[in-house]
């Protein structure tokens, strides 16, 4: 089977692993420190990322983004120059005409200047998502978060003013958290009209502070009461004009001046659950390619090392077919466009609803889970709530 490698439809993500401080809550891999502090070791950083870039275009030179990502971490820690040099580097390596989406996050208490966002638009940035997580101070300052309410309402403001496209990240189901605690932040954003929210539960992960406290307390772990407050989210958000496309994303349903419907869902994001291509470049970096993954070392000093010294700091792993069509019905259920199993057998010779799997989503779909659409499969809502079990169950 000969097929074209890229289509221009391409993701490329950026890990930026700096943030001025660690949250509480957080096990991510990301190196605290002030923009002083760092900056040198920021600049060698972005330097890497450029011989990253050259390596892997000089290899794909068909490889065309669509879609680009800078996620971290907290990008915003890096100032104008860092960000200029970062755009170089993606500017030199890559065509850029096609770029339809170009996000950058920023963490509310390290917004850019308003100079800052200016050049940032120019150069393409079309589209912010913003770690606001919660309009309560008291929850902030709980999860170790290092702005207040005020100072993300004024993030969602500038990013409004600004003219970029909007996500903001939200944070629920803390310990002793209430549908009406929930409520006063989801206000804010409906109020605001954010055109796009991801809204998780806390994770809570062993080995950080937050990890620590709750599983060495007496606060049991409660799944269903977590599961409530999911239904709570998922059912007011969408009352209020939001569409749950994803386990944790929403957007905005609205209308252009035609009345034609405008797609506010995260087309980066959509990538993913389409089991698209992507490259990911920077320490702990993920990249999906037909038929392998690529993953880069997760310490940004041997990723800088290895990258000045002319060496790549990433491995690859190879899939079988029958890998890449779990992994496909792994992501794709994530989704409200679910899998369709005709594209998959027609690709893959495999259809993974045949037998057991078949019979298990013939339950769910008669439980209100999940839904048929002629090949197509897909989970409602109330099946995204418990998307992880439903994964668990299926058979490869
Ligand atoms: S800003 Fe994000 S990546 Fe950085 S410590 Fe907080 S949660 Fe982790």
């Amino acid at each position: 089977m000969s097929e074209k490698l890229f289509n221009g439809d391409e993701g490329l993500y950026v890990h930026f692993p700096f943030c001025r401080q660690k949250c509480r809550y957080c096990a991510f891999y990301s190196v605290p420190g002030t923009p002083d502090e760092l900056r040198a070791d920021i600049d060698a950083y972005i330097d890497a990322l450029g011989y990253e870039m050259q390596e892997f275009s000089e290899r794909n030179p068909d490889f065309m983004p669509k879609t680009i990502y800078i996620g971290g971490g907290t990008p915003s820690l890096m100032n104008s120059r860092q960000f200029e040099n970062l755009y170089l580097a993606l500017d030199v390596n890559f065509t850029l005409d096609h770029v339809k989406e170009f996000t950058f996050e920023v963490n509310p208490g390290m917004m850019p200047s308003d100079a800052m966002l200016d050049m940032m638009q120019k150069k393409g940035v079309t589209r912010l998502s913003v770690g606001t997580q919660s309009f309560v101070d008291s929850e902030l300052q709980w999860m170790g978060r290092i702005h207040n309410a005020k100072e993300s309402i004024e993030a969602i403001d500038t990013a409004q003013l600004f003219q970029f496209g909007l996500s903001c990240d939200l944070i629920y189901s803390l310990p002793g958290q209430t549908e009406d605690d929930i409520k006063r932040s989801l206000d804010i954003l409906i109020d605001k009209k954010v055109k796009h929210i991801s809204a998780y539960t806390l994770i809570i992960e062993k080995g950080t502070p937050v990890g620590d406290e709750l599983l060495n307390s007496n606060i049991p772990n409660d799944d269903e009461r977590e599961g409530e407050l999911f239904d709570f989210v998922s059912e007011y958000l969408r009352k209020n004009g939001y569409d749950h496309y994803e386990v944790s994303s929403f957007a905005l349903i609205e209308n252009d001046e035609n009345g034609k419907p405008i797609d506010n869902r995260a087309m980066h994001n959509l990538n993913y659950w389409r089991h698209g291509n992507y490259a990911g470049f920077g320490a702990s970096a993920y990249g999906h390619f037909p038929g392998y993954h690529t993953r880069n070392c997760a310490d940004y000093k041997q990723y800088t090392m290895q990258l000045d010294a002319g060496t790549l700091p990433t491995a690859t792993e190879r899939l079988t077919l029958h890998q890449t069509v779990e992994e496909i019905v792994m992501v794709g259920l994530r989704s409200s466009e679910g899998i369709d199993t005709d594209i998959i057998s027609r690709k893959y010779g495999i259809n993974p609803m045949l037998g057991a799997n078949g019979l298990f989503f013939d339950q769910l779909i008669e439980d209100g889970y999940a839904k048929r659409d002629n090949k197509r499969y897909y989970l409602t809502p109330k099946g995204f709530a418990i998307c992880d079990f439903i994964l668990r169950k299926l058979e490869f």
